[in-house]
């Protein structure tokens, strides 16, 4: 099983190669040996109780600007879930697909990265697929080493992969595919009858007679408090109360010119004003709190 994956896909197990680069430093860990797995490197707060990634630098104090703390480095992101799953092209002129992905790692926190080994599994790609972290083999550089990236693989366990969705369409037409293709019928035959969209009904519709009143429709939620009165033509429509507590003062607007009331600051008043002194003029000894020191 792994075999047959290890030989298709590009993914890069380790211990399969000591030449090995990442491609980018301190983002990733390369394991040396097989039985050990890739981890993302990122930091922890330890007030926050959060991680980010990628790591906020050597000796970096926590990403919220009130947080004190520095953080430390760690190793996290195995496993995670599937919050949203992009196909793209490669480019415009490739029939190459690649898909991007918004994960929710199991340590908390949303990441960005791109799938490999999806292919079969199109129909994974949606909202709480558990993945996991994997690396991918990219190129060779100049010195023999193969450069890798960490990716996710959807953890698929013993789903089996379906190919009866076309991967690649042949020339596709504006706007989005047929769910359903255009199947032709013979001549004569009946047109299927089309199901609506969504769950079926639970109490199908019931024809009334002609003449008798069709049951009042409950609207969806619970039921206002105060209903809704409609207004006389003419009426003035009641003032809406904004939302909170009402203004103890109401804004009172100046007349043109006016200067503005100068604004209390809070908290008890001073005892004593603070005087301004005149320029060169010493500041009076503060005396302490107490009394004095006997000689
Ligand atoms: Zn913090």
């Amino acid at each position: 099983m792994e075999d047959i994956e290890k030989k298709e896909s590009k993914r890069f197990f380790p211990g399969d190669s000591t030449n090995v680069v990442p491609l980018m430093r301190d983002v990733f860990t390369i394991p040396t040996s097989s039985r050990k797995r890739p981890k993302l490197i990122g930091s922890f707060c330890k007030e926050c109780e959060e991680h980010f990634f990628p790591k906020t630098g050597s000796k970096a104090t926590c990403y919220y600007p009130s947080c004190p703390r520095s953080t430390t480095e760690v190793m996290f992101g195995e496993k995670g879930k599937l919050l949203s799953a992009n196909v793209t092209r490669v480019s415009m002129d490739s029939t190459q697909e690649r898909v991007s992905a918004v994960i929710m790692l199991d340590e908390g926190i949303r990441i960005n990265s791109h799938l490999i080994d999806w292919e079969g599994f199109r129909y994974l790609l949606i909202p709480d697929t558990p993945v996991e972290l994997v690396l991918e083999k990219l190129n060779e550089d100049e010195n023999g080493n193969s450069v890798v990236n960490y990716a996710y693989k959807l953890v698929t366990g013993n789903k089996k992969p379906r190919y009866d969705i076309p991967e690649v369409p042949v020339k596709r037409g504006r706007g989005r595919p047929r769910k359903h293709p255009i199947v032709e019928l013979p001549e004569g035959a009946e047109a299927p009858v089309k199901r609506g969209r969504g769950r079926p009904r639970k109490h199908p519709i019931v024809e009334l007679p002609e003449g008798a009143e069709a049951p009042v429709k409950r609207g969806r939620g619970r039921p206002r408090k105060h209903p809704i009165v409609e207004l006389p033509e003419g009426a003035e429509a009641p003032v809406k109360r904004g939302r909170g507590r009402p203004r103890k003062h109401p804004i009172v607007e100046l007349p043109e010119g006016a200067e503005a009331p100068v604004k209390r600051g809070r908290g008890r008043p001073r005892k004593h004003p603070v005087s301004e002194l005149p320029e060169g003029a010493e500041t009076p000894v503060k005396r302490g709190r107490g009394r004095p020191r006997k000689k």
